[in-house]
């Protein structure tokens, strides 16, 4: 284990912190020193948002991101992470609730019955570890007000494969019309391509709105010495994994993924949350990601992995289908996700109508604009080029260079006719879908294991419920589940460490017993605004700085 020290200094001005709550910093327990540290990273004029701290855990509020930071063995954590998710998962319920039933006609409770059926058995007994921060997730959501169920919690992390797992188990297509739907825009790059040769990546989610709208968490989570690497990712709450996948590990692993649209074929072994969950967390290499991720393939949420390795300065994208799959490596150059696989295996016997030469479609029409984008910024790829890549709004069909649509790197399908429509299958004319978000990377941040993310969208284009369903009436019944994305800007977050110390929390505690006695005495005797005042500037620290440790481990 390797660690990298940095003293961090910290003004109160700059954490906007009121008087009152500077004076209490001497009072506070080590988690919430870990996010007034992480709080102050955040730079001027970031005022973060209902602060939570708890056992284990705390969180936070910024530019529509929710930043959760969890530690401790499985149960710990997740119980801590359930805690912290309570109320954005209650209306997750309330969303499944609908949705589900709409996409699938089945009830979300049958659903979960169903799906725990099938992979319950295989949780507890393979992904032990898991299945404990599940169901500590379960009981930690449940004590903080939002009743739910380990089986609940278990469909939930098995949300993405559903389409593909009921196609084949029910034998009909609900919710799966002409194969998976297509999902994100996403690039790699390095050596020649690069600013500084390194490794820069971005990504965005392309998404139904009324789901894909809740992978707004950044989570942070540390898990105890010997359990593997720390990891820091894009999820929705209460996902163990990404789901969207954009993740950064204390390996110096960073991974992201566009689906492969239109695969049809699935197999029930081991569901691809576990697997990519165990490949970040347990994933010592390139080599390891592509072992753990072949094993007990399932072809459920068949994807184009984009993975990258800073310690070797090495790319790899691994298209995985069922049968088949195409695993490529670079140092020099790079890969570009848009829905499609260039394995012809996989792309004609797993896959149908994958619109990979189709430039009506978003999968041929961005395989054009991302791969012309890399040529137009060689050699100056950096994040803020892969901010405008991510956020590119060229529409190569129509020659238009501003149309953001269906076709366009950021997409957003609510903004198009689908006049030129090749397959009647993929979605709909004005759909409440498309990009969600952008999260951007590269090796210097993946070193302090951090990345950037926009929320919303890539590119900033608000979107208004109330606007988008009056112009749209077809969609109308999904007003009510709908959120409002306003304009944010792009935000870095870092991985924190939570410190767990019992004894010190009970010296806290303690030390906060005496000073109420003390305070009440001598409120007792002159009880002026002006005496407590005074008193409390006299436990202002020296200097008026805080000296805050930062430290990251590395596994
Ligand atoms: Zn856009």
């Amino acid at each position: 284990m390797e660690s990298i020290d940095s003293t961090i200094t910290v003004d109160p001005k700059i954490q906007h912190l009121s008087e009152e709550e500077i004076i209490e910093e001497t009072n506070l327990g080590q988690n919430e020193v870990a996010m007034q540290n992480e709080v102050a990273l955040l730079g001027e004029n970031k005022e973060p948002l209902n602060k939570k701290v708890i056992k284990n855990g705390f969180s936070y509020e910024k530019d529509g991101w929710k930043y959760m930071a969890i530690q401790g063995d499985a149960y710990e954590r997740g119980f801590a992470y359930g805690t912290l998710s309570a109320k954005e998962f209650k209306e997750i319920q309330r969303m499944l609730n609908y949705f589900i039933y709409e996409s699938y006609a089945v009830t979300w409770e049958e659903m979960v019955d169903t799906v725990n059926e099938d992979i319950y058995e295989l949780t507890k007994e393979k992904f032990n570890e898991f299945f404990e921060e599940m169901r500590g997730i379960a009981e930690g959501c449940t004590k903080a007000g939002t009743e739910t169920t380990l089986k609940e919690i278990i469909a939930w992390n098995f949300y993405m494969s559903i389409p593909y797992w009921l196609s084949v188990r029910s034998g009909n297509s609900a919710g799966k019309e002409g194969g998976a739907k297509d999902r994100c825009s996403a690039f790699m790059a390095v050596g020649d391509y690069t600013k500084d040769g390194k490794i820069v990546v971005a990504h965005n989610s392309f998404t139904d709105f009324v789901d894909g709208q809740y992978s707004d968490v950044i989570l942070s989570i540390q898990v105890p010495e010997g359990k593997g690497h720390n990891i820091l990712m894009q999820t929705s709450p209460c996902m163990i994994w990404s789901g969207t996948d954009f993740f950064v590990t204390s390996k110096g692993i960073i991974g992201t993924e566009t689906t492969i649209g239109g695969f049809f074929p699935y197999e029930q072994k081991n569901p691809i949350g576990y697997r990519i969950r165990k490949a970040m967390q347990y994933g010592d290499s390139l080599d390891d990601y592509e072992k753990i991720l072949l094993e007990g393939n399932s072809g459920d949420y068949a994807n184009s992995w984009l993975f990258a390795d800073i310690h070797t300065n090495e790319i790899m994208r691994i298209e995985l289908g069922l049968k088949y799959h195409n695993t490529e490596r670079k140092t020099n150059g790079y890969f570009i996700g848009f829905n499609a696989a260039y394995d012809s295996k996989i792309r004609n016997l797993e896959c149908s109508d994958s619109g990979f030469y189709d430039t009506r479609r978003h999968q041929g029409a961005r395989k054009v604009r991302l791969a012309e984008l890399m040529e137009e910024y060689k050699g100056e790829i950096d994040l803020e080029t892969a901010k405008i890549i991510i956020a590119d709004h060229y529409d190569v069909y129509l020659h238009k260079k501003d149309n953001p649509c269906s076709r366009t790197v950021c997409s957003h399908y609510d903004l198009d006719a689908r006049e030129y429509m090749s397959d009647p299958t993929r979605p709909k004319p004005f759909s409440p879908h498309g990009a969600v978000d952008g999260c951007v990377i590269d090796t210097a941040m993946a070193a302090k294991m951090g990345f950037s993310g926009r929320y919303g969208n890539s590119c900033g284009i608000p979107f208004d419920k109330n606007v988008f369903c009056d112009k749209n009436m077809q969609w109308d019944n999904f007003r009510p589940y709908l959120n409002d994305r306003p304009t944010k800007p792009w935000s870095d977050f870092y991985f924190s460490l939570v410190e767990e110390d019992l004894e010190k929390e009970k010296e806290v505690e303690k030390e906060k017993e005496k000073e109420k006695e003390k305070e009440t005495d001598s409120l007792s005797f002159t009880m002026t605004d002006k005496t407590k005042n005074k008193k409390k500037k006299t436990t202002r620290r020296q200097g008026g700085k805080i000296k805050l440790k930062r430290t990251i481990k590395r596994r």
